[in-house]
């Protein structure tokens, strides 16, 4: 059997990370089993789905590397991969499934059937229009009731092996007979998600947990589906833990970690976040935490994934990130942090050669120092600004730069810099440290805070020599002129 899986979003809103993560573990086992990953949209809410969402996942899908076989912007055999484009299938499977008799129409309005089941054991529709006369049928079509389709669910259990969870069985009178459509025609998820599944040739469905309880009715329509020819096979399902924020509550749409986006936004690298993603639920060995995703795909095995709710951790995925920063090269660092040093105005576009040179001579005291590329931004934009814009961090200046021990240590810098040769981070390493910690006594922390902040603007930046050396005699000493009042 060959492998086929899918990611199936629903492009309603910004990218969760959960959905990320379902992606991850799709991609992961079909490339660890040579098989198809299917990338479908599920468009089928007219209302909620949005172009900008639907743009936000591709876009999100390309920066992670999760390459998917068949869908948007690839194609494939079995396209259009846009449920908004399938509805004649929908339409027919509907038809067939009515005909056939696996699915009735319903003619209860929500408060009739609250009504009726008002105290009930079993929550929901209580299968009122099961088994209704054809003059039944004709009084209420006669009356104008709107009539919705509803699936017929077949009595005893519905038993699978969960390829995460291992054995469920749902009894089917807790199920009710659940709607298929609207009465307008418009189908629902409920049959558009198995029917897209069966012919897509999907073989395994790993998916949120969140979605177990859709998993008996979808069984027993795909038994359906199979009797009328329109499905091959029933997929394995396989249910992925919930993902949990802080407080033990599901991470949600409200909790700021949960938007996808915001990691690319923030200088993430692609490979950290899918390692952290990753370790939602599944680990490479007991004691690693560390991987690539060619290491995952070699051993990912579904039935490794642990069915206990994952805990997102942000200080945890700041920590494998800046594992995988640790991994790259200066040069590999460069490139990536390029786009950000330009989005946040360090960089003109194209940079000037100049400015590129600078940029290879500081990379290598910045890119060991950085856990995120935004860092780079904020440790290189005392270079490359222009005189007249530099500016200090308000906090940094009064507390380091406004005291007097502060004012004392720069004054005592200027005058040490000025007679200074050569300009090289050696000859200014001596010459500050003659001064401020031989001559004055102060502690190397005292005597170079104030001078760290005066010249790069902030208590954080590439080390100091080497800032002083890369930004030349002449802005160093007007920065530090510039603070002395
Ligand atoms: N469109 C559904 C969702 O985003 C897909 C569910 C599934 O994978 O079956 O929740």
């Amino acid at each position: 059997m060959t492998v086929r899986v899918r990611m199936a979003p629903s492009p309603t809103g910004s990218p969760h990370v959960g959905m990320i993560r379902t992606a991850l573990f799709n991609w992961a086992f079909a490339r660890h089993h040579g098989g198809t990953f299917v990338f479908r949209i599920e468009d089928t809410d007219k209302e909620r789905s949005t172009q900008e969402s639907l743009d936000a996942i591709i876009d999100l899908m390309r920066w992670l590397g999760l390459d998917w076989d068949e869908g948007p912007e690839v194609g494939g055999p079995y396209a259009p991969y846009f449920q908004s484009e399938r509805g004649d299938r929908y339409a027919d499977a509907l038809a067939r499934l009515l005909d056939g008799g696996y699915a009735y129409r319903c003619y209860c309005t929500a408060e009739e059937v609250k009504e009726r089941t008002k105290g009930a054991k079993v929550q929901g529709y209580d299968g009122h229009c099961r088994d209704l006369s054809a003059d039944q049928v004709a009084a209420f079509e006669a009356e104008g009731r709107p009539g919705v389709p509803r699936f017929r669910m077949p009595e005893g259990s519905i038993t699978w092996q969960d390829l995460v969870r291992g054995e469920i069985t749902f009894e089917t009178q807790f199920v009710p007979d659940y709607a298929l459509a609207r009465a307008s025609g418009d189908p629902l998820y409920t049959l558009v998600n198995p029917v897209d599944d069966a012919a897509m040739r999907i073989t395994h469905v790993l998916r949120g947990e969140d979605l177990l309880s859709s998993t008996p009715r979808q069984i027993a329509l795909y038994d359906a589906l199979k009797e009328l020819g329109i499905a091959e096979q029933t997929p394995e399902f396989g249910h992925l833990p919930y993902v949990m924020g802080e407080g033990n509550k599901k991470l949600s749409k409200r909790d700021p970690e949960a938007h996808a986006l915001a990691y690319r936004d923030q200088g993430y690298l692609p490979e950290g976040l899918l390692n952290y993603l990753a370790l939602l639920g599944w680990a490479i060995a007991a004691d690693r935490d560390v991987f690539s995703m060619e290491e995952m795909v070699a051993a990912f095995d579904i039935r490794d994934v642990n069915p206990n709710p994952a805990r997102f951790d942000l200080k945890k995925c700041d920590a494998i990130n800046a594992a995988h920063m640790r991994l790259l090269s200066v040069e590999e660092i460069t490139n990536r942090a390029l786009p950000y040093l330009k989005r946040d105005g360090v960089l003109t576009d194209p940079v000037s050669p100049a400015d590129q040179q600078l940029l290879e001579l500081a990379m290598p005291f910045v890119a060991e120092r950085i856990n995120k590329l935004t860092e780079a931004s904020a440790m290189l934009g005392f270079l490359f600004v222009e005189e007249a814009d530099f500016t200090l961090d308000a906090e940094d200046r009064a507390k380091l730069v406004e005291t007097d021990d502060g004012q004392a240590a720069v004054q005592a810098a200027y005058d040490a810099l000025r007679s200074c040769e050569p300009w090289s981070a050696a000859a200014i390493s001596d010459a500050l440290t003659t001064a401020l910690v031989e001559e004055m006594g102060l502690k190397p922390r005292v005597a170079f805070g104030p001078v760290r902040v005066a010249v790069t603007g902030r208590r954080v930046s590439p080390p100091l020599f080497e800032s002083l050396e890369l930004l030349g005699r002449q802005r160093s000493l007007g920065r530090l002129l510039a603070v002395l009042s």
